[in-house]
């Protein structure tokens, strides 16, 4: 199994690349950004709750996360491989999924950083607040919160597997094509 945490700033592309990471290689794209929107679109408790958070711009509580995450891996025992998107976004997700990793003896295979910079990722957010019918894209004093989250809790994340050898960093401004190409030579690597 090749598992891959894609990890980036809010606005860095992670959900696109995924796509075509998903498209070239097979592997499962588990973005708890998407779960959690699937879990309020179907109206359930846990939904219900992490809205108040995601529509503010704060995270949603490590316990809710990791236990999505958990039930997806152990319902995919088959899979290639595993990319990570938008989670871990705290050191205690990374260190949960480590553990849950393990328990699967599997591991992450590496890390892969979008670089782009805090004005473009504002300019790129309400752009895409013009369609994407998210509350949290609508307004630049979320989207600068969702910033400042980044910043403050979830770059110490990039810390935790640089220490393991495991990060790699790619520049996430050019055309989608060029960053995609990056991306595989790292994973091409792994
Ligand atoms: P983006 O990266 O563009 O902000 P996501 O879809 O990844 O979009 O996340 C949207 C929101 O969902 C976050 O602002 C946060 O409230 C919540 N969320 C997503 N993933 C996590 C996570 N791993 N831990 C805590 N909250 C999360």
């Amino acid at each position: 199994m090749l598992n891959i945490v894609l990890f980036g700033p809010p606005g860095a592309g992670k959900g696109t690349q995924s796509e075509y990471i998903i498209e070239k290689y097979g592997f499962i794209h588990l973005s708890t950004g998407d779960l959690l929107r699937g879990e309020i679109a179907e109206g359930t408790a846990l939904g219900i709750q992490a809205k108040q958070n995601m529509d503010k711009g704060e995270l949603v509580p490590d316990s809710v996360v990791i236990g999505m995450i958990g039930n997806k891996v152990k319902a995919n025992p088959e899979a290639k491989g595993f990319i990570f998107d938008g989670f871990p976004r705290t050191v205690a997700q990374a260190e949960a999924l480590d553990v849950l990793l393990t328990e699967n003896n599997t591991a992450i295979s590496g890390m892969i950083s979008l670089e782009v910079k805090e004005e473009e990722l504002v300019t790129r957010l309400l752009k895409r607040g013009e369609t994407s019918g998210r509350a949290d894209d609508k307004d630049e004093s979320i989207i600068r919160n969702r910033i400042d989250v980044y910043n403050n809790t979830t770059t110490p994340v990039a810390d935790f597997y640089k220490g393991q050898d495991k990060l790699n960093t790619i520049e996430g401004v050019g055309s989608i094509d060029e960053i995609f190409q990056s991306i595989t030579t790292v994973i091409d690597a792994l």
